[in-house]
């Protein structure tokens, strides 16, 4: 099933009347670099604790210099309740390098730059581009890929990311990427539920943008 621009603004409105801030809940102060580390971070682990972890982690190293220059160990053992800490530190430090050796210090807006950053996707690259650039990017996470699939925006069952962007980038507004992606994790953490979603009291289905059926995915 495909949808069109028509039926993606209705979603969106919706979205944006039940989440008028369609904010991302890393806490960031505004700085790109600690978005990176949090994206990185936030892999299987909920953005409360990677917002706590973070303060100790920045804390510690307050700068993308001071980060790239870090221990990977001592990293490791302020992010360990993050899980997967291995991996996640050496991408942090990795990425911190790279930015401060290849990118002047300054994380870079291009697809194909994000990308060459260790520990860094597309899911990651276009939170990223979206939130620090104001470019179009589509966040494809696991409430983003399941919840486009139960509205019909990809097919049924739908779990490769990838799809999932290029499905919704074809018709939600550019301007808008970014927020209804941030909206759709709070609607699925709320409502549409990866278990149980709670069809009955959705609004989508009120408004006739769902027909509520349980979907396995
Ligand atoms: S009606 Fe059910 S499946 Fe459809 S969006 Fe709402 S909670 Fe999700």
């Amino acid at each position: 099933m495909s949808r069109d621009k028509k039926y993606a603004a209705e979603v969106g409105d919706e979205l944006k009347s039940l989440y008028p801030d369609g904010e991302c809940m890393l806490k960031y102060e505004g700085e790109p670099w600690r978005l990176l580390c949090m994206a990185i971070l936030s892999a299987q682990c909920t953005d409360a604790r990677v917002n706590l972890v973070s303060e100790g982690l920045f804390s510690a190293y307050p700068d993308v210099y001071a980060m790239a220059d870090a221990d990977e160990g001592d990293i490791e053992e302020l992010i360990r309740s993050c899980g997967l800490w291995r991996a996640k530190a050496a991408s942090i430090k990795g990425s911190c390098r790279r930015i401060a050796d290849v990118y002047g210090g300054e994380v870079p807006s291009g697809m194909d730059e994000l990308l060459s950053l260790p520990g860094v996707g597309r899911k990651i690259a276009n939170l990223i581009r979206g939130d620090v650039f104001g470019l179009p990017g589509v966040v494809a996470d696991t409430h983003c890929i399941r919840i486009a699939s139960r509205l019909g925006f990809t097919e049924k069952g739908e779990k490769d990311p990838l799809r999932t962007e290029k499905a919704l980038d074809a018709v939600v507004e550019p301007s808008e990427q970014s927020a209804f992606c941030h909206r759709l994790v709070m609607f699925g953490r709320d409502v549409c539920t990866a278990r149980s979603p709670k069809c009955g009291e959705c609004a989508m289905k009120e408004k006739g943008l769902c027909e509520g059926e349980i979907i396995k995915n």
